[in-house]
């Protein structure tokens, strides 16, 4: 087992198992993330026979760096994992702090069609530990300092629930990382049952759900998880949550011209979301070397942006990460195979 998938509970369970002072948890927490030990012998507080227990049963190893790409605002990493797969892992530097989107899958099955990742089908999801390593790469390994944390990166976060949660745990945990969960965000293309689950956690990170449709007919199109979750059982759970939670849900709309950016679409997403929570966060479409989609034009995603305020709607318009270093998720791990397989 890797240590660093051990929840606080985990940990305490494990310590009470052989009959040892569960709050030795809470010192082994703050060992790892606050002193970033690397081996059990160097915490002072243990004795000698639950530091040789440890050490029997949990292991350290990480994941390794294998490429990365940079701007001014992102960096995107490539990681292997002890497998031999690769996940990708982004930087993104706001004015307000350092964000890392994480994977949480290797390959995606959502099939999104306008989405490089939905081409790397999914071999299997992460284990909580390899997220955990997302994060602690770039804080400790490369001293960046990270103060949110969106999984928004490979793979859908519901369709591995449990090592999600487990993840959230840990690195929202004091004697964790300690990343507030309310800088946490967890982005879903909409499996409701999860989304049901997640709304009655007590501090639940927040939700954003990736909608990009204002209808059934569209969004089938472009994202198949919509015929097992229609869209009006989708906003019904994503208000049960915005109910539950007291948070508001963002729903993150992708800008793809002659697709989903027409006057009757802003005015259909108006009346979908009335009275709902939530935010609507436009995202000029990143086009891709394979995809077939255009990006709507700067004036077509102001004026949808102004029809949806004027129906009184929260709206942002998110500015463009990535998209002058291929940078939309799933394309660096792709770019890299391609580039392995023409050597
Ligand atoms: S957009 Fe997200 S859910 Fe859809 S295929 Fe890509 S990674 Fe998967």
């Amino acid at each position: 087992m890797n240590i660093y998938g051990q929840t606080m509970e985990m940990l305490q369970n494990y310590f009470k198992s052989f009959g040892e002072n569960p709050a030795k948890a809470k010192i082994v927490f703050a060992a790892l993330y606050r002193d970033k030990i690397s081996s059990f012998f160097d915490i002072a507080e243990l004795s000698d026979t639950v530091k040789t227990r440890l050490a029997a049963d949990f292991e350290f190893s990480g994941v390794a760096l294998v490429t990365k790409s940079e701007t001014e605002t992102t960096c995107k990493y490539l990681f292997r994992l002890s497998d031999g797969h690769t996940i990708e892992t982004v930087l993104m530097k706001h004015a307000y702090g350092n964000g890392v989107c994480v994977s949480t899958q290797v390959g995606c099955n959502m099939d999104c069609a306008f989405c490089e990742s939905g081409k790397l089908k999914k071999v299997r999801s992460l284990e909580p530990h390899e997220m955990v390593h997302q994060v602690l790469y770039l804080r400790d390994v490369l001293g960046i300092p990270v103060s949110h944390v969106v999984l928004m990166g490979i793979g859908e976060p519901f369709d591995n629930y449990e090592n999600v949660m487990n993840f959230t745990d840990i690195i929202s945990h004091q004697q964790g990382i300690s990343i507030p969960a309310r800088h946490i965000t967890i982005s879903t293309a909409g499996i409701v049952p999860k989304i049901l689950e997640y709304a009655s956690r007590t501090a639940a990170p927040a939700l954003a759900i990736s909608l990009h449709a204002p209808n059934d007919e569209l969004r089938n199109r472009l994202m198949p998880i919509n015929r097992a979750y229609p869209i009006r059982e989708l906003v019904d759970a994503a208000k049960v949550y915005a109910e539950k939670s007291g948070k508001k849900v963002t729903f993150a709309y992708i800008m793809i011209h002659g697709v989903n950016d027409s006057d009757e679409c802003a005015l259909e997403l108006a009346a979908l979301l009335k009275g709902i929570n939530c935010y609507v966060n436009l995202i000029p479409y990143n086009k891709t070397r394979s995809a077939s989609f255009e990006p709507s034009s700067k004036e077509r995603v102001l004026e949808f942006y102004d029809m949806l305020k004027k129906q009184g709607i929260n709206v942002t318009i998110r500015r463009e990460f990535g998209g002058d270093m291929n940078a939309a998720c799933g394309q660096l791990s792709s770019d890299y195979k391609q580039k392995k397989c023409s050597q």
